[in-house]
């Protein structure tokens, strides 16, 4: 039994068995076959046609969309067009695996071209290649793994796209090396409900098939747990959901504060699960999540159908939008961009309106569709707002479009520290947290070794929400925030402390938050915001609040 510790950045308790993310295949340097011809051919069908067996075995066992994708794969791996591109291609003197990839290349490019729903499944020709050079150089299979039975994955690092696409049937828990607690990943990872563990050190000697207990509240994965540990814990996490689900309604303090108390959404998945939560509303809806795979963008009745469904999940209740956040680790192919050497500081979010007016534009119309035949309160955002003269653009686009609640995101320190003049520009703040502490602390979210200087509980930080919420009571205006911030319970204290007016979270964060704020009346969250913003770093205010709540003091 051994026990490895990384931070834990969506809570559950599983055990299963270990399913690596293999890196794609290198491909050699030879550039030419290495026996005769017919043998590399021959070599090179054989890998096809064991690749489309094992994807046409696995279909069986996969839920209908996946099975949908992968026969499409299977299809084409024994298209007659493409055996004889690549026979060409081998008699011309390409090595099979390269032969593979440019034959493939070629459809692909075709599928791109061909733009809507047949580009967007040109990511599926290069997982079919990446399967077959991989079969042909004897490695392990790349991608996420496909198995019958469901699994923990276990990855160096998986990106925004690739955890937004996992089959939540199959995968039990998530296990990597990199990521930090604010990473994209992480938050798909929570909003899916899968267990995750990020910055996990020694992730990198689990192997297949390892029996592993992840704790995705503690952060630690226990390899070959005993039946005693798998007892105790299960035991634990069973207490702790039990003490969460005494308190139900709307967020309010021991006192009667209300704490509006709302949910974060992201992909089309989550909707339905989310809505039977019990919260007031959406928080913040990440549309770009919607559209992390797409090679063109969505048109206005696709994003309003999308819209419609999760306002219409919602009815009676509020939901905010958030215009779609493109850019640094959230890349869409069909946002134009320049080649930028340090992406998190360029043209993100709200930033590529000026290059990509119509898209907003059309955006807002979509959302106002929808929100026009739907029962929901909508109101909409924009990410990445740095100065008022932006905030008041946005605000005039929505409110033209039909959309009278518009806010702006405080995610740059610009923002926080000038939060009176944004907010007398637009009808609401969300603070981001999880950029807003990136910017503070010129610290990568995405990094797992910067984590202490990413803690949401940095005074630095908590200063600057401060800001917002004092210039949101000033102008009457509601100041909430929508970071992972949100979803510490105790944290959670110090922001309603702090003055921010709601708290928005991933679905499974609702009932710990609800049921801590309930414990405490108003004049104690004020004191402990006060404590934590006297503190010196992160740890120190963790620990100052902890003390003045149980009576004991943190060890670091
Ligand atoms: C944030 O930055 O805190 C936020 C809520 O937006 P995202 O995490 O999607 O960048
Ligand atoms: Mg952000």
């Amino acid at each position: 039994m051994r026990e490895l510790q990384g931070i834990g950045v969506s809570p559950g308790l599983v055990r299963g068995v270990v399913a690596r993310l293999a890196p794609a295949p290198v491909l050699p340097d030879a550039l030419v076959p290495d026996g005769d011809l017919e043998t590399e051919l021959s070599h090179t069908s054989a890998a096809f046609e064991k690749v489309a067996h094992e994807l046409g075995e696995l279909s069986a066992s996969v839920s209908a969309e996946v099975r949908n994708i992968i026969s499409a794969q299977v299809a084409i791996a024994l298209d007659p067009v493409l055996k004889e591109k690549i026979s060409d291609l081998v008699h011309q003197g390409v090595a099979g695996p390269y032969a593979v990839r440019d034959a493939l290349a070629g459809f692909r490019d075709q599928l791109l071209a061909a733009g809507g729903y047949l580009a967007e499944r040109a990511a599926d020709l290069d997982d079919l290649a990446e399967r077959v050079i991989a079969t042909i150089l004897g490695e392990p299979m790349p991608g996420i793994p496909v198995r019958s039975e469901p699994f923990v994955l276990v990855a160096a690092d998986l990106s925004p796209a690739d955890t937004a696409s996992l089959d939540t049937s199959k995968v039990l828990a998530i296990v990597t090396e990199a990521g930090g607690p604010t990473s994209h990943t992480a938050i798909i990872a929570k909003s899916l409900g899968i267990p995750a563990v990020v910055a996990c050190k020694g992730a990198a000697e689990l192997t297949d098939g390892d029996d592993v207990l992840v704790d995705g509240s503690l952060g630690k994965v226990i390899i070959d747990p005993s039946l005693r540990q798998v007892e105790e814990r299960t035991q634990n996490f069973a207490k702790r959901r039990m003490a969460m689900s005494s308190v139900s309604g709307p967020g309010r303090t021991a006192d009667g504060y209300p704490v509006q108390l709302l949910v974060n959404v992201g992909t089309r998945k989550d909707f339905a699960a989310s809505a039977r939560i019990d919260s007031e509303g959406v928080g913040l809806f990440r549309t770009e999540f919607l559209f992390l795979e797409r090679a063109s963008a969505p048109t206005l009745d696709e994003q309003r159908d999308v819209y419609r469904e999760l306002f219409e999940a919602f009815t009676g209740r509020k939901v905010i939008v958030r215009t779609l956040d493109a850019g640094a680790d959230k890349p869409l192919a069909f946002v134009k961009a320049a080649e930028e050497p340090n992406p998190a500081l360029g043209v993100r979010g709200f930033r590529t309106y000026a290059s990509n007016p119509e898209l907003l534009e059309e955006q807002l119309r979509a959302i106002s569709r929808a929100a026009a035949s739907s029962g929901a309160d909508v109101w909409v955002m924009a990410p990445m707002v740095s100065s008022p003269a932006e905030a008041a653009v946005f605000a005039g686009l929505a409110h033209g479009a039909g959309l009278p609640n518009a806010g702006s995101m405080v995610e740059v320190p610009a923002a926080a520290l000038r939060a009176g003049d944004l907010i007398g520009e637009c009808d609401f703040l969300s603070v981001g947290t999880n950029d807003l502490s990136q910017y503070t602390f010129a610290a990568d979210r995405e990094t797992g070794v910067l984590a202490e200087l990413l803690d949401p509980w940095q005074p630095a930080l908590l200063e600057l929400v401060r800001f917002a919420a004092e210039a949101g009571r000033r102008a009457g205006k509601p100041v909430g925030v929508c970071g992972e911030a949100a979803s510490d319970p105790i944290l959670a204290l110090v922001l309603v402390g702090l003055g921010v007016s709601s708290l928005s979270m991933a679905p499974v964060s609702v009932a710990p938050v609800r049921a801590e704020i309930a414990r405490h009346d108003y004049r104690e969250c004020e004191r402990l915001a006060t404590l934590a913003l006297a503190a010196k770093d992160g740890f120190a205010a963790r620990s100052a609040v902890h003390a003045e709540i149980y009576g004991d003091s943190l060890v670091p």
